[in-house]
């Protein structure tokens, strides 16, 4: 089975190394030579507006699917019409641009902090709609916290604008959460639709830092998540994993943004739950029954952002996990994560204060 994969992040080459043992063969697709999936998988290189490049990679491949959110719409339509592209490019469409992306929440009746588009002629006026606090954002573009700004005042407000402004921009009302986590579900061919436990993720700079596995006390809000997968995947007649960011506040789930593919906060299923997000992810598009979602014991799953630390320290510590994405380390960048598995909350932390000493 063939499995042609957009983009070779390393989401596609975890995608490329669930797939070995299942005899799903993936073949990726990036316009960077360098491209770290590169190095686990066959690699067309290419930029997306290749016709002719991407018809060859149509070529013998079950279904076609991506591993990161700005491949462009018209790239995935056009593979559309040589071979099945699992998740719908419609979901490409909606999730690349914040303000498409929280006015479908807000049809499917997913609630999120209140959001305007910025009308750069009449920019109070999206702002009388949400208040202050409230956050400026990109409506394409952004990621890992970049391409938005949070305003306290409606002075500094119109300053976030005036600096963003050559953009199309969303407003939205800054979310008083008490903590982030996210919820990761997979939904077949068939409509079964299913979630991991929630995760609850720590945040630096705008890049994720540390995810915890289940996230703690989370069993009551499990419900609540689930039915925000289970409307928004049948919806779009949505095939494969998604990945949904929530604000806790109360007992309430406030969507922020949805990833329509495998996500960083999901790493920790590969050796923490039955079936990882990257095979579930798999069997999915391919059509195939899903594997289990439960968790194994409690899991920390550590970024490595910037820099690869000493390695033998970390080793050294029970239930680490390392995964290295043979990617040159610069500032900013993910070049792997740890993720730490154990039997419950006090032995992960003190597992975890080995790698994140306080
Ligand atoms: P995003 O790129 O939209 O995922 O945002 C990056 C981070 O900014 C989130 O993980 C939050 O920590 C913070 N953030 C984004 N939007 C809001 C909001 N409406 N209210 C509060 N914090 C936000």
């Amino acid at each position: 089975m063939e499995v042609g994969v957009l983009g070779g992040g390393q989401l596609g080459r975890m995608l490329a190394l669930a797939g070995y043992p299942l005899g799903v063969r993936c073949i990726v697709y990036d316009p960077a030579p360098d491209a770290c999936a590169g190095q686990v998988a066959p690699h067309l290189c290419a930029p997306f507006d290749d016709a002719d490049a991407l018809v060859q990679f149509a070529k013998g491949k079950q279904v076609i699917t991506y591993e990161f959110e700005n491949v462009p719409v018209a790239t995935a339509r056009l593979l559309e019409a040589h071979a099945p592209v699992r998740p719908t490019p419609r979901a490409l469409e909606l999730f690349q641009d914040r303000l498409l992306e929280k006015q479908f929440l807000y049809a499917v009746g997913i609630p999120t902090p209140a959001f305007a588009p910025v009308d750069p002629d009449h920019p109070d006026r999206a702002l009388s709609e949400v208040g202050c606090p409230c956050v400026v954002k990109t409506r394409r573009g952004g990621y890992d916290g970049k391409g938005q700004i949070v305003a306290h005042t409606p002075d500094e407000y119109l300053r976030a604008v005036a600096q963003l402004g050559s953009q199309p921009l969303i407003v939205e009302a800054f979310a008083p959460f008490e903590r982030e986590v996210s919820v990761i579900g997979v939904r077949g061919r068939n409509g079964e639709t299913r979630v991991y436990p929630l995760v609850e993720n720590h945040h630096r700079d705008g890049i994720l830092r540390l995810s915890i596995a289940p996230a703690p006390d989370s069993d009551a809000l499990l419900p609540l998540a689930r039915g925000y997968i289970e409307r928004l995947t049948a919806a779009l007649d949505y095939v494969g994993v998604l990945a949904l960011e929530l604000f806790q506040v109360g007992n309430q789930l406030l969507a922020n943004e949805v990833a329509p593919r495998v996500h960083n906060s999901g790493h920790w299923t590969i050796e923490g739950a039955h079936t990882s997000q990257f095979e579930n992810h798999l069997r999915a598009i391919l059509g195939l029954p899903l594997g289990g979602m439960a968790a194994r014991g409690v899991c920390a799953m550590v970024n490595l952002i910037g820099a690869i630390p000493p390695l033998e320290p970390i080793l050294r510590i029970e239930g680490a996990h390392l995964h290295l994405y043979g990617k040159s380390p610069r500032a900013g960048r993910k070049v792997g994560h740890i993720t730490l598995c154990a039997d419950g909350y006090a032995s992960l932390q003190e597992r975890l204060s080995v790698i994140l000493p306080r």
